[in-house]
């Protein structure tokens, strides 16, 4: 008799689909959709439909190495313990950092971010969600109060209009397209937008593509805003009651150049947008990493935002702002506050009364008063010998960060490096001094977070490899070996849970919206059985839209629109092309696990360099030629992909590939450190490069 299935989430985007996982006794598993889970409703996309290829022991990290050597569990957790302690007693707490992931479970995160900030007493801990997601969190404590996703995926069917900006959602989120796909076929007045510099699968399912200039969202959306208020679309009643800072918000609106100029739209087109979007009440508007990964990413968000607001379509069925995010667990991370700018449950770590309510808690003894450094400031800390103890979870730094050949040295150099993954053949983990096995998807309990703000389960389907741990087992077992261990007592991933919810609800009584406090009382049996929950969840509430009562959580509780200013970045003539960056549709970030799969490769087997034809030809870039990409931080071979796709003078690079499987392939060496100056996140997308035909020296 063959073993039942376990009901499980996917490990790759932030859809967050369920997945029914049946182990073939042979230590492999067959995966189907899960019908009853609310994020699929049983459909899969090729990477989840293609998890059963991925798991097994091969590549596998099976026990820990210290400085290159098999060790134990009791040696190496002693010596990161040692390590970690002694460069904190002798360079302070601000010595040490952890580098995190969206990969990471709930209550792994929750473990990693008590321990930095409740008992190192650092702020050092941020996330490669950092790299996803960080401008949305941003705008949405600037116009909210809160980092509130307003709305849920019904909304996205519900909607007359669905606007989808920088998000090519039929490759990064293949299910919630096929889901706005489906409704359009069984409504198709609903219209559909994608604004973006290249024509991407999702346009396949367009009504109207807007390729703008890259870069000219806040042009595009104040004049947007300027459209709304001449049409009459404005709603002065949500003005009046709910919003502040309209007339500044469009006075910054009107004095801007008109958007044609900036966006390089036709004027034709633009009011065709304009005209639908003021017309339609019912709009959608999903935007992903195209609009946050940018130097001015959080301004985009808010000039999103500001259109939302000013006619007061959120909060109701079928409208409102949506920000999809990239990994299964970017919306956990968040929540567990595992940023360097944040505390657990969505507290502020700038707030004194917060700080005290979560020290309090977690009877911690110390606290950070200030931010830590976020990613791109970490890596430079490390590369300065300021970070002198890191400890990286579950991600690959050395191929993903911007101007990854440094960041790779900058590892490479920091006197102890630590790595707790499932693998020890990333990039990453060869720099690490002491290495971890930590169990991966399917062999670990926890819970994620998906866009919609709903929680589910992730489940055990197969037994750990070797000696592996789970990171929540890991880091707790270094604490206690640091000195805290009855802060770090934890049993179970559910005891984890029901203090993280217990705190929620202290949070809620702060203000704050993450309130998971109707969860604090699961018993062991109720977290094994949770089914998919949207937050909040308290005693008069589960799930649902916020801000359908026109109350946000700001001091004044009404949301605030931003004046907006468009900042072109300049021109470099010695590296013309603007590199455009992203995901393909059947590998995850660094392929660590979709590269087990002959499968998903057969889509896309190498990294590849799309290139506008005009350009081809005007440089002798041969299709299927190898061309070779450079920018002040980088270098790049890659195959030539002519297609008229892209826009003249600019390229597109996918960002998965590794030194491992293309020694110059990787896209992320090419990218610029530049951030975005209030939520820190790199502007990966907008990288100056030049390109030429490869001559083989
Ligand atoms: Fe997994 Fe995302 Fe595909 Fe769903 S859409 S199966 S969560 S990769």
């Amino acid at each position: 008799m063959s073993a039942p299935a376990v009901c499980t989430t996917c490990p790759y985007c932030g859809v967050g689909c369920g997945v029914l996982a049946t182990p073939d006794g042979a230590g492999g598993l067959t995966v189907s959709g899960d019908k009853s889970h609310p994020a699929n409703f049983g459909r899969l996309c090729s990477k989840g439909s293609a998890l059963g290829e991925t798991v097994g022991p091969e590549g596998r990290l099976l026990a820990p190495r210290l400085y290159g050597k098999a060790a134990g569990w009791p040696e190496a957790t002693a010596e990161v313990a040692r390590r970690f302690s002694e460069t904190i007693a002798q360079h302070g707490p601000d010595s040490v950092a952890f580098y995190v992931s969206g990969q990471l479970l709930t209550e792994d995160y929750y473990v990693a971010n008590k321990l930095m900030k409740g008992f190192i007493g650092s702020a050092n801990i941020d996330t490669n969600s950092r790299l996803c997601m960080a401008s949305s969190v941003a705008g949405h404590r600037r116009a909210f109060g809160t980092d509130t996703v307003p709305g849920t995926y019904e909304d996205l069917e519900q909607a007359d209009l669905v606007v989808l900006t920088g998000s090519n959602l039929a490759w990064c989120h293949p299910v919630l397209y096929q889901r706005i796909v489906a409704a359009k076929a069984a409504r198709p007045s609903m219209q559909i937008v994608v604004i973006d510099p290249r024509r991407t699968a999702t346009c396949d399912a367009a009504d109207l593509h807007l390729p703008l200039a890259p870069g000219s969202d806040v042009a595009l959306f104040n004049g947007l805003l300027r459209h709304l208020d001449q049409s009459g679309a404005v709603s002065e009643a949500f003005l009046r009651a709910s919003v502040e800072g309209f007339d500044e918000a469009l006075a910054a609106a009107i004095s801007a150049a008109p958007a044609t100029a900036e966006t390089g739209l036709p004027d034709a087109l633009l009011h065709r947008f304009y005209a639908l979007w003021a017309g339609t009440e019912k709009v959608v508007t999903v935007y992903s990493q195209g609009v946050n990964q940018s130097a001015q990413g959080t301004d985009k968000v808010n000039a999103i935002l500001n259109c939302h607001l000013a006619t007061g379509r959120i909060g109701r069925p079928g409208m409102g702002p949506f920000s999809v995010t990239g990994q299964p667990n970017a919306m956990g991370g968040r929540e567990v506050g595992g940023l360097a700018n944040m505390l657990a449950c969505h507290l502020d770590l700038e707030n004194a009364a917060h700080r005290m309510a979560v020290r309090e808690f977690w009877q911690a003894p110390r606290m950070p008063e200030a931010q830590g450094l976020k990613a791109v400031d970490m890596f430079d800390a490390v590369e300065r010998g300021q970070i002198k103890a890191l400890w990286i979870m579950a991600t690959n730094p050395a191929v993903s960060m911007p101007e990854a050949d440094r960041v790779r040295a900058a590892i490479a150099g920091c006197e102890f490096v630590v790595v707790s993954d499932i693998t020890a053949e990333t990039d990453t983990a060869r720099l690490a001094h002491v290495l971890l096995p930590a169990t991966g998807w399917g062999e670990k309990e926890g819970t994620v977070t998906n866009s919609e703000r709903r929680i589910s389960r992730q489940r055990t389907v197969l037994p750990a490899p070797g000696q592996a741990r789970h990171d929540w087992q890991i880091i707790a077992q270094v604490a206690a070996a640091m000195g805290w261990g009855s802060a770090f007592d934890y049993s179970s991933p559910a005891e984890i849970f029901r203090e993280y919810a217990t705190l929620s609800g202290i949070a809620a009584q702060l203000g704050k919206d993450f309130d998971i406090s109707g969860l604090a009382g699961l018993t062991d049996a109720d977290y094994a059985d949770l089914a998919p929950v949207q937050w909040p969840v308290n005693t008069t509430r589960t799930g649902g839209r916020f801000f359908a009562d026109g109350r946000f959580f700001t001091p004044s509780g009404r949301a605030r629109m931003l004046p907006l200013r468009s900042a072109p970045t300049a021109a470099n003539p010695a590296f013309p092309f603007r590199l455009n960056t992203g995901r393909v549709r059947d590998h995850w970030h660094t392929m660590t696990r979709t590269g087990q799969s002959p499968r998903l490769s057969q889509h896309m087997a190498e990294p590849y360099l799309e290139v506008h034809p005009d350009d081809a030809s005007r440089l002798g870039l041969r299709p299927a030629g190898i061309a070779e990409v450079t920018s002040p931080s980088g270098r790049a071979l890659c195959r030539t992909m002519v297609t008229d796709r892209v826009r003249p003078g600019e390229v597109f690079m996918p960002m998965h590939w590794t030194g491992e499987t293309a020694a110059l392939g990787r896209a992320d060496a090419l990218v610029a450190s530049v951030v975005d100056p209030v939520s820190g996140q790199p502007e990966s997308k907008g990288a100056k490069v030049a390109i030429a035909p490869f001559a083989a020296a």
